[in-house]
């Protein structure tokens, strides 16, 4: 087995041209358990853990770019504001994990159970490919193609994935067998734009891919312009609202049964999660208003 440790990112692309079979190996995380059960055996691994393009967080304004490489340990460190990112970088498997395990893998593997990977789908986030000839940026719905399938062509590498914050309350949640250690059953990001007066909502873990719940958003959105909510954040949103908003977000779910749970039980769960996560964001706010007229 060949084993390529390039020091560059470009030294890493021009291996990648030269040597489609060679895997990128990032954390290992993902794909070390796939070697040690035998479901896959490389011919050649590229190292792709100590390439610096790929570790590095940088924010120009509003715009958040974040390296492929970057562990969940530094998420949770340097991008507390990214509060359902960190949120969710909290809840991936345990200390040695995060610190080893990257975004970058968790959409490489692109499975619909990766956490991090709603809390894209909710900032409306890009992913940046490249190979040693080019540069392509892609939504994440466009590389996140199917389950444990993305958009990424032999040749390339994932170097980062950037968004816009968004300014307004959010949060990722997500239901499991128990609090750590656990892949979700069901898992939600929630995230307000004050400013578009928007509410975005993803799922994770129940559908083949990661889902945007549109017809629950244009819901709560209008809700809360209805009572007012968008100008004062103290405005109360009526009980019954953010219980149909859940069954919304349950009705966007296209959950399969599987050994971690049925399918009826993950869509109780979006709605248990959805209605959670709006109730969350207004509290935030009314908290906030609170405080800003004391
Ligand atoms: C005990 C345990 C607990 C876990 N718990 C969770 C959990 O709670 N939540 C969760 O979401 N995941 C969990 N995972 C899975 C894993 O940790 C994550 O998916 C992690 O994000 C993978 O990152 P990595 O850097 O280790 O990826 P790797 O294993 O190195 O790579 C994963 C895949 O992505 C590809 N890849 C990696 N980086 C790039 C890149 N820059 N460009 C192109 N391709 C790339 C690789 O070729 C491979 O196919 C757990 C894993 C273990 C072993």
């Amino acid at each position: 087995m060949q084993f390529f440790r390039p020091s560059s990112l470009r030294e890493a692309l021009e291996i990648r041209a030269a040597h489609p079979e060679a895997v990128p190996i990032a954390g290992g995380t993902d794909l070390m358990v796939e070697v040690n059960f035998g479901r896959r055996r490389p011919e050649a691994f590229l190292d792709i853990s100590r390439l610096p393009e790929l570790r590095e967080i940088r924010r120009e304004g509003p715009n958040v770019r974040l390296g492929s490489g970057v562990p969940y340990a530094r998420v949770i460190r340097e991008l507390p504001d990214q509060v359902a990112l960190a949120q969710a970088s909290r809840t991936v498997g345990s200390p040695q994990i995060r610190t080893r395990g990257t975004v970058g893998g968790n959409l490489g593997t692109g499975s619909p159970a990766g956490d991090a990977l709603p809390v894209l789908a909710a900032y409306d986030a890009r992913v940046v490919l490249r190979s040693s000839t080019a540069t392509r940026t892609l939504a994440w719905r466009d590389f996140l193609v199917g389950p444990k399938r993305t958009a990424l062509a032999p040749d390339e590498l994932i170097v980062a994935t950037e968004w816009e914050r968004a300014v307004g309350p959010g949060s990722f949640s997500k239901v499991g067998t128990r609090n750590a250690m656990v892949i979700a059953i069901a898992g939600l990001c929630l995230q307000l734009d004050e400013a578009a007066r928007g509410v975005r909502v993803a799922l994770g873990s129940v559908g083949p891919t990661i889902l945007r719940a549109p017809e629950a958003e244009t819901f709560a959105a209008g809700i809360l312009d209805e009572v007012g909510a968008w100008s004062d954040r103290g405005a109360r949103v009526p009980e019954e609202a953010i219980a149909r908003f859940g069954e919304l977000v349950s009705a966007a779910a296209r959950p399969i049964d599987d050994v971690r749970g049925t399918g009826a039980y993950r869509r109780h769960a979006c709605a248990v999660l959805a209605t959670r996560a709006l109730t969350w964001a207004l509290d935030d706010r009314r908290a906030a208003a609170m405080e800003a007229a004391s």
